[in-house]
């Protein structure tokens, strides 16, 4: 097992992270921009080394930075939470060439899941569903035009290399398409260096629903379960559930089958997520994250597998040690993300942290890098918090999350809290009925 990991990221993962750390007895290092000095990560951590100036491009994704400190403080390994170099394979690659571990996959899967073409193209060929759409990178518009008519509209262009909801644009009939295809293409090169593009049929009423893996480099692959993650705004994700309220044990032993069997094929390691759409009784691959999840804490809830310490263990070249049958589910969870911003206009709102008390109690997880008198600062993602519930039912567990909701105090900042208090009283949320389209309407509404 390792001595000594440096953690490079920060907020509420770098605490995860620094948790796991702790508790398998490994010392950590922290590295924080200068904007993040009084950071809650850095005052954990054993030790900690400032990496560069605030914007994350000169300090949490200074590749060079990252690894002198590791190096300097005698790290042996590196784990990247997830954003920043989480799924970046150059990094992987430069981590081992310094004889460090980077405590993820192999950098050919991360690179192979990265391009989302190359993904889909990979789990077509191990015999994964997918959403219908172009063989691969369309090459003209022309091209865009006949698939679209083979698939039919609406359809969604995406970035190849896309990430964070960016670069994908919906062309409902053959009038949108050109507009559509341009702006996707635009906004890809802009955000990610890279216009290529695909195309797939868009899903008017599909639910998100993800499985979590685990693989060791010794062949045994374990799914952890699925995360219903379909309650997205602007394609992001505001609210998990684990299991999925629409999905029977049959199904998820089914879709665990087909995902832990492929995986093998390819030799994968480590922790990683498939996500899929579900639609009339089928499930169609979407992507593939190679990296820890935010909405992790869920799985980690039913199942009682802490998936960090699973990732340190694997890449520290433990076995798994279990199989399938003895991973066990009880009860139900929530994740609420909880992120600096108006709730109404979700305009962003960093600043001083004046009050910070969270919420306690059984079935309450909080993972958070706030206190008192702590300034938001406006560099980085919104999110704050991540409040987490579980119940022996969905029923318990939404109980205890409004109960937990309303003993959440933050001032000094806005924060997403009141939205969550509406979604969990919307007699759609607790149906269990809504689609990854219900949330945008709800809050338009
Ligand atoms: P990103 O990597 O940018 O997050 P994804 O491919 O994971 O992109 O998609 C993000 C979200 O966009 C999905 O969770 C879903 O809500 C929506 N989405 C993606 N593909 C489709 C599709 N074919 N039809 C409808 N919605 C889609």
């Amino acid at each position: 097992m390792f001595q000594k990991i440096l953690i490079a990221n920060r907020g509420e993962i770098a605490l995860r992270v620094l948790r796991a750390c702790r508790e398998l007895g490994i010392a950590s290092v922290a590295v924080h921009s200068t904007a993040d000095a009084d950071a809650m990560h850095v005052r954990l951590a054993d030790e900690s080394v400032c990496i560069g100036p605030p914007l994350a491009r000169d300090s949490y994704l200074n590749m060079p930075a990252i690894i002198s400190a590791a190096l300097i403080t005698g790290a042996e390994a590196i784990h990247p939470g997830y954003g920043f170099l989480s799924e970046n394979a150059a990094f992987a690659e430069m981590v081992e060439a310094h004889n460090l571990v980077f405590i993820g996959p192999t950098a050919q899967h991360i690179r192979m899941m990265g391009d989302k073409i190359t993904a889909k193209t990979t789990m077509e060929a191990l015999k994964v569903p997918l959403v219908p759409g172009s063989p691969g990178e369309l090459a003209s518009l022309e091209e865009a035009r006949a698939v679209a008519g083979r698939i039919m509209y609406p359809v969604l262009i995406k970035a190849a290399a896309g990430g964070g909801g960016r670069g994908m644009k919906v062309a409902r009939s053959a009038g949108e398409l050109e507009a559509a295809w341009r702006e996707a293409r635009a906004e890809a090169a802009a955000a990610f260096g890279n216009n290529a593009v695909y195309m797939e049929k868009y899903l008017d009423k599909p639910r998100h629903i993800e499985l979590q893996v685990l693989a060791d480099n010794y062949g045994e692959v374990v799914h952890i379960g699925e995360r219903d993650c379909s309650l997205q705004r602007r394609h992001q994700k505001v609210l998990e559930e684990a299991g999925s309220p629409v999905i029977t044990a049959a199904q998820r032993d089914e879709l665990g089958k087909t995902v832990t069997t492929a995986l093998k094929k390819i030799g994968y390691r480590n922790a990683g997520t498939l996500e899929f759409l579900y639609q009339d009784g089928q499930f169609a691959f979407i992507e593939m994250n190679t990296r820890l999840q935010v909405e992790h804490p869920v799985s980690e809830a039913i199942s009682g597998i802490d998936l960090v310490r699973e990732q340190i263990r694997i890449a520290a070249g433990e076995p798994l040690g279990y199989k399938q049958d003895d991973v066990e589910f009880s009860g139900h969870a929530i994740e609420c993300r909880i992120t600096a911003e108006d709730p109404e206009t979700f305009a962003p709102s960093p600043g001083r942290v004046d009050v910070f008390h969270p919420p306690g109690g059984l079935g309450v997880r909080v993972d958070s890098a706030l206190y008192a008198g702590y300034r938001v600062p406006p560099h980085y993602d919104s999110l704050i918090a991540k409040l987490v519930t579980h119940g022996r039912t969905r029923e318990e567990a939404i109980a205890r999350m409004k109960r937990a909701l309303r003993e959440f105090v933050i001032t000094g900042i806005k924060t997403t809290i009141p939205l969550h208090q509406r979604i969990l009283e919307a007699p759609d949320f607790v149906a269990g009925d809504y689609t990854i389209h219900w949330l945008e309407r709800f809050v338009a509404g």
